[in-house]
């Protein structure tokens, strides 16, 4: 480790030592999150997401526009095994799919709803997706690197 990342690696044990293990090997960040799930954390004076600052502390590599992907769709998840370096036009591609099954899935209870209201299917049917997020993290066509050992 070279000076530059004694900051990263100070940050990464913070991170994850307020984290807790949670289903599917997912390693749940504590901390503050913003609107969209991410986990945020305070590095040199700048807001850095605690996935990205876990998966370079480990040894990471992350070239010219890419970003840390959560494999697992678990935004505030920092377990170094479920993140991986994308091409950013990946991740939002990827971001832009997972919406739309989102938007299909609702559409598709809404009109369950109107014709079978006590439908069983229907019973754990909310708007917390965090299943759903598991769920798509076992389908295998998106392209992701894994990451380096550390
Ligand atoms: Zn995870």
């Amino acid at each position: 480790m070279n000076a530059l990342d004694a900051p990263i690696a100070a940050a990464a044990a913070r991170v994850l030592g307020q984290s807790v293990p949670g289903p599917g090997g997912c390693l749940l960040w504590l901390g503050g999150r913003n609107d969209a799930g991410y986990g945020y954390i305070r590095v040199n004076g700048r807001s850095t997401g605690v996935h990205r600052v876990v998966f370079l502390a480990r040894g990471g590599q992350l070239l010219h526009g890419e970003a840390v992907h959560h494999l697992c769709g678990v935004r505030h998840c920092v377990a170094h095994g479920h993140l991986a370096a994308v091409t950013a036009s990946a991740n939002a591609a990827e971001a832009l799919a997972t919406h739309a099954l989102r938007n299909r899935i609702t559409a598709l209870e809404r009109a369950l709803r109107s014709i079978s209201p006590a439908h069983p299917l229907l019973a754990d049917a909310s708007n917390d997706n965090d299943q759903l997020e598991y769920d798509l993290a076992d389908h295998d066509a998106f392209d992701a690197r894994a990451p380096h050992a550390a």
